[in-house]
């Protein structure tokens, strides 16, 4: 069975996530073509856009005083500045942690879909196994014994193994790949490309990264944290500052 294309080589940015997943950055843009950058964006990009207000968008202000602005926009919730700068990810991620990235409305998506490709072979079985936890109604815990972690990770490899055969040879069978999905588990990875303002992004961001998401959520958030700050560097420093929840 064909592999998901690899993102490297692609001349993207990119993490791995998980055993088989990643997120790549595929774009940034701001309203300013900056040829001869990676992207088209820059942290100066929302004080650019709020200064509009004035009619002054292109006068040249010094850094310092450019991030001055953007911090009071972002602390008094002037949000559509932020909205100016557009990102797009291209996602490689469970289903099961999918079904939580989802949620963000504020996203536009364009996924691969299993009604028209027979889906990879690739399924995500964690490192460590979560126990429960035991005054939570959410969350995990790294107290389940080593034996235990073990015989469910077989036990999950073995079923996510069997159940794929069985997907392929259903369609081998006549199946609608529609139909024969229903084979697929649940960790089973599926991959999009997603777009969405940096100003949802954070919001996005502050909830996915936070200790109170599930761990694999959070490694995905983590992932364009780190993937987003060398190229905006001002502005994910006011991010951790103001937007980020410990
Ligand atoms: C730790 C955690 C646990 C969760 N548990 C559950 C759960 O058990 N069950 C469950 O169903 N969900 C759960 N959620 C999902 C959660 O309820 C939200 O749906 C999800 O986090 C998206 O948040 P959002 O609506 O703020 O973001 P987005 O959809 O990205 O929207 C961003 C912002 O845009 C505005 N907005 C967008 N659309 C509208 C609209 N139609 N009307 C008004 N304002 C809008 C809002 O201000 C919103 O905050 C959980 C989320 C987290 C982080």
């Amino acid at each position: 069975m064909s592999a998901t294309p690899n993102y490297k080589g692609k001349g993207v940015f990119a993490r791995d996530v998980l055993d088989h997943g990643f997120v790549a950055l595929r774009n940034l843009a701001g309203p300013t073509r900056r040829p001869g950058d990676p992207f088209d964006a820059d942290d100066v990009d929302p004080a650019q856009a709020a200064r509009m207000s004035f009619d002054q968008m292109d006068s040249e202000r010094p850094y310092a005083d450019d991030m001055r602005l953007n911090e009071y926009l972002l602390k008094n919730l002037h949000t559509s500045p932020f909205e100016m700068i557009q990102v797009w990810v291209e996602v490689k991620v469970p289903i099961f942690v999918d079904r939580q990235l989802v949620r963000h409305r504020t996203w536009r998506r364009n996924e691969s879909s299993g009604r028209y490709i027979v889906l990879p072979e690739e399924w995500y079985i964690p490192e460590v196994v979560g126990g429960k936890a035991p005054n939570k109604k959410q969350g995990q815990e790294d107290n389940l014994p080593a034996d235990v972690q073990n015989y469910f990770k077989h036990n999950l490899a073995a079923a996510c193994k069997r159940d794929y055969d069985t997907y392929v040879e259903m369609m081998g069978l006549g199946v609608a790949p529609e139909h024969a999905r229903m084979f697929l588990h649940l960790n089973h990875y599926v991959h999009w490309l997603g777009n969405v303002d940096l100003g949802n992004m954070f919001h996005f961001l502050s909830l996915r990264a936070h200790s109170h998401s599930q761990v694999e959520a959070q490694a995905y958030a983590w992932a364009i944290i780190e993937l987003l700050r060398p190229h905006l560097p001002g502005l994910m420093e006011l991010f951790d500052k103001h937007c980020r929840r410990p």
